[in-house]
C-alpha cells in the first residue's frame, strides 16, 4: 500500500470559488506546527503527503516545509490554483525545495465560466503559465478539476485542449463536488450537478485521455456512471487495495483518518455486480439523487486484475492475482471511519492540527470581512463561520 496523507497548510485563498468546501478558518501553522503534521505521516509508514488548503502557496514557509517532508522522505505532493506558479522563479523554489508533483486546479478552459466560478478575474493565464512553469522546473504536472454544474457539459472539451496546447500533463483528476461543508453546503443549488448532467462528457474525456495513453482518476462518482474506465475510480482502487487517507484539516475537524470508502446505495445495488468495490454514492450534504443509480452486470473480477496489475501505481508489486485477492478482501474487518475531535486528540497525547492566535483571528475577521463583499458581487451565500470566530 502506497498511502498519502493530505496536511491543509494554511485556510485562506486568494480566489473565491463559490464552491469551495474548505474556506478560511482562525486556525494557522506555523513551520513548527506543520512539521509535527508531516513527522506523524512519516510515523504512519505514508508514501507521500499532499500539501493542500485553502491555497498552500500562500505560507510563508512552503519551501521550508516541502524541504522538511522530502528529506524525512515523502513523496511531496501540493494542490494549488496556480497563482503562484505563474512566477517563475517561485516554481523553481519549489522545485529546488523538493516538490515532486503539482495539481493545478482548473475547472473550465472557457475563461467567462473560469472567472465565474473562481470569482476572480485572470485566473486562467496564470494556471496555464504554472503548468508550463511547474514542468520546466522538473515538477511532474497533473490537473485537478472539481465536477460542478457549470463545467459538466464540457469536460471533453477542456481536456482535448489541455492535450493539445499542454501536453506534457499526463494525468488528469476529476473530483465531483463535495456539496457537505463550507460555501458548497450553502449554494447547493448553484453548484451541484446531477450525475447524468456530466456522464457523456465524463465518458469522451476519459475515452480520449486513455486514447492518448494518459491516466485519470475519478472520486465520488458511481462507477454505473463510469462502468467502461472503473479501474480509474479512487474510491474502488482504495477498497481494493485496502488504502487509507489521513487529512490534517486546519479546522475543528482536525485530524481524520479515512479507511472506509463506500457512502450510500439504492436498493438496485444489491444486485450489482460491483457493490463490493464501488464507493456507491457521496451522501455527505444530501445534495445528490439515490434515483439516478442503476445496477450493472459487468466483470468485477477484470476491473480488480486492472487495479492490481497497474504498473503505475506506487502500491503496485504485481504478485497478487485476483483469485488471492479475493480470499484476502473477504477476510479484511470491517472499514471504520475514525474523525478525532481536538480534545480527543490531547487526551490521547497527540499534537493538534495548528493554533488559533490573535494574529489567526485578525487574518480571519479581515478574510471574511473581504469575501463577504465578494459574495455579495457574485451572489453566492457565504458559509456560517466556526462558533465564536466572528466575535
Ligand atoms: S448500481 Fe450501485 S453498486 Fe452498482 S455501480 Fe451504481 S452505485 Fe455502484
Amino acid at each position: 500500500m502506497a498511502n498519502i496523507g493530505y496536511i491543509q497548510v494554511v485556510r485562506h485563498c486568494n480566489h473565491f470559488c463559490g464552491f469551495c468546501s474548505n474556506p478560511t478558518t482562525p486556525y494557522i501553522h506555523d513551520l513548527e506546527s506543520m512539521r509535527v503534521l508531516v513527522d506523524d505521516l512519516v510515523a504512519r509508514d505514508y508514501f507521500g503527503v499532499v500539501m493542500t488548503g485553502g491555497e498552500p502557496t500562500l505560507h510563508a514557509n512552503l519551501p521550508e516545509i516541502i524541504a522538511y517532508a522530502n528529506e524525512r522522505g515523502l513523496h511531496v505532493r501540493m494542490i494549488t490554483n496556480g497563482w503562484r506558479l505563474a512566477d517563475r522563479s517561485f516554481a523553481r523554489e519549489l522545485g529546488r525545495a523538493g516538490l515532486r508533483l503539482v495539481h493545478v486546479s482548473i475547472y473550465s478552459v472557457r475563461p467567462e465560466i473560469e472567472a465565474s466560478l473562481r470569482g476572480v478575474e485572470g485566473t486562467l493565464g496564470r494556471a496555464f503559465a504554472a503548468l508550463d512553469n511547474a514542468a520546466a522546473a522538473g515538477i511532474e504536472v497533473n490537473i485537478n478539476s472539481v465536477i460542478n454544474r457549470q463545467n459538466a457539459d464540457h469536460l471533453d472539451v477542456n481536456v482535448r485542449y489541455f492535450t493539445e496546447h499542454h501536453p506534457q500533463v499526463r494525468h488528469f483528476v476529476w473530483n465531483n463536488l463535495d456539496p457537505s461543508m463550507g460555501r458548497a453546503e450553502v449554494n447547493q443549488e448553484r453548484f451541484v450537478p446531477r450525475l447524468a448532467d456530466f456522464e457523456l462528457s465524463l465518458h469522451r474525456a476519459l475515452r480520449h485521455l486513455h486514447r492518448s495513453g494518459r491516466s485519470f482518476r475519478v472520486e465520488r462518482v458511481p462507477l454505473c456512471y463510469m462502468t467502461e474506465f472503473a479501474w480509474a475510480s479512487t474510491e474502488t482502487r482504495k477498497i481494493i487495495k485496502g488504502e487509507e487517507r489521513v487529512v490534517h484539516f486546519l479546522d475543528d475537524k482536525q485530524t481524520v483518518r479515512q479507511t472506509a470508502w463506500g457512502h450510500i446505495y439504492a436498493d438496485g445495488c444489491g444486485v450489482c455486480s460491483l457493490r463490493s468495490i464501488c464507493g456507491g454514492l457521496f451522501d455527505q450534504g444530501g445534495a445528490y439523487d439515490p434515483a439516478e443509480l442503476h445496477p450493472v452486470f459487468v466483470d468485477q473480477g477484470a476491473i480488480v486484475g486492472a487495479v492490481l496489475g497497474d504498473p503505475g501505481d506506487p502500491s503496485f508489486n504485481g504478485d497478487m492475482s485476483v483469485a488471492e485477492w479475493r480470499q484476502e478482501f473477504e477476510l479484511r474487518g470491517a472499514p471504520s471511519q475514525v474523525p478525532r475531535s481536538r480534545a480527543a486528540m490531547k487526551e490521547s497525547g497527540l499534537v493538534p492540527v495548528g493554533r488559533i492566535t490573535d494574529r489567526g483571528r485578525r487574518l480571519f475577521a479581515a478574510k471574511r470581512k473581504k469575501e463577504a463583499a465578494q459574495a455579495e458581487r457574485l451572489g453566492v451565500a457565504v458559509e456560517l463561520g466556526p462558533a465564536g470566530a466572528d466575535e
